[in-house]
């Protein structure tokens, strides 16, 4: 394999550089050199070397004071001493100030190598073993983080559920007193007061049909994640969830065509799970639909799941909002310039269920042609 190493000479006698560069440079390293303390500084402050070979005495200082300098820019640089008088205590010196090995003068090219080799080899090491660390560290911060996430999360969720929960009486009450004023049971309404009561019981509806997805997402997040999986027939769940939507459909002149084999595929699901997916979508469809459409739907087994399709040709929608339609409360752009009410919330109740299920979620939708969301269920 070719050497790739970056190695740097100080050394003020010409003929060592020379025989270094010699033995170096035919292996595939790239060799620089510098020939006194001065010259040997400016160029380990400037950039970095994988080895430094460096000669004890200079003429303008000791080779031992550049230790620091080359540790400074990088500490896993590895550092030779050359040495004409190698003894015992030079060694324990130059390796105590940080420098990795020595060689003595005079040496052969074959020593040069192995010693570089060697020097190189625990570079090497050392990069990697760093790099684990760090790894090994981003890892644990993303573990922190993930169980802070899911923590807030958690928060959020019996946040909402109990806001949700204390907010359902006093509106659901509110609801009640409005339609018993509307029916004339507390004296008769002038058309004007009956009119802008009404109003009232459309906002109450919708308020209450908002704090009960609330609901729904928030008690679908607390649930026991083992809550076990039934084996749900998915055609039965979906002839009723159609059944009652017929009146909703009906105004708006949409009808169903529905594309199922004959013998019911069961999928691994809740069946109460399944019916709050499949209502979701197919009142999704209708809502988004223009009038006088038709919505299809579809099951059949793709390898291995349940895939059901419901597809309208409604609004459709924008290619930026796409990938933002599962986030809690996100609409798309088009939703609301169409004047069509809606919490944003019923496609995070569908893939927060999907995802209890072990299924997958997807969606294909071109902007005023229509939009086919699709749920796949594991077989049972
Ligand atoms: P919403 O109560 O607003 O319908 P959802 O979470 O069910 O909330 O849907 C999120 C958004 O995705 C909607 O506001 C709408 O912009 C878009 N959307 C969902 N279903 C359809 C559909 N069948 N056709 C077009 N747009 C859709």
């Amino acid at each position: 394999m070719e050497n790739t190493g970056k190695i740097l000479i100080i050394d003020d006698e010409a003929g060592i550089c020379q025989g270094c560069c010699r033995a170096l440079q035919p292996q595939g390293f790239t060799v620089e050199t510098a020939g006194n303390f001065q010259e040997g500084l400016c160029k380990v402050q400037a950039e970095t070397f994988d080895l430094v070979l460096l000669d004890v005495m200079l003429p303008d200082g000791r080779g031992i004071d550049l230790l620091k300098p080359i540790h400074d820019r990088d500490p896993e640089t590895v550092s030779i001493i050359l040495t004409g008088y190698a003894t015992v205590e030079l060694a324990v010196d130059t390796i105590k100030k940080g420098a990795y090995n020595f060689i003595s003068k005079p040496f052969s090219a074959d020593m040069l190598l192995m010693i570089v080799n060697q020097g190189l080899e625990k570079r090497h090491l050392s990069l990697e073993a760093k790099r684990l660390q760090s790894l090994e560290q981003e890892t644990i911060e993303l573990a922190r983080a993930k169980e802070e996430a899911e923590r807030l999360n958690e928060f959020k969720s019996s946040f909402l559920l109990m806001a949700a929960h204390e907010l359902r009486s006093p509106v659901s009450g509110a609801q009640s007193l409005v339609r018993t004023l509307l029916r004339g049971l507390a004296g008769e309404l002038q058309p004007q007061q009956s009119e802008l009561l009404s109003r009232v019981e459309i906002r109450l509806n919708f308020l209450l049909g908002m704090i009960n997805e609330i609901l729904t997402l928030a008690s679908s997040k607390t649930i026991e994640i083992d809550q076990p999986l039934e084996k749900v027939q998915v055609q039965p769940v979906m002839q009723r969830v159609i059944e009652a939507y017929a009146e909703e459909a009906k105004n708006q002149q949409i009808v169903f065509r529905v594309v199922a084999p004959g013998k019911s595929i069961t999928a691994m699901a809740t069946e109460n799970g399944l019916d709050t997916v499949l209502r979701n979508l197919i009142g999704n469809a209708i809502k988004y639909s223009i009038p006088g459409s038709t919505v299809e739907v579809e099951i059949k087994k793709v390898s291995g799941y349940a895939r059901i399709s419901v597809s309208d040709a409604g609004i459709g929608i924008p290619v930026e909002d796409v990938p933002h339609i599962w986030d809690e409360f996100f609409r798309a752009k088009n939703a609301h310039l169409a004047g069509i009410a809606g919490t944003g919330l019923g496609l995070s109740i569908v893939k927060q269920f999907v995802d209890r299920f072990g299924g997958k979620v997807g969606v294909v939708s071109t902007l005023g042609k229509g939009t086919t969301f699709t749920v796949s269920l594991r077989l049972s």
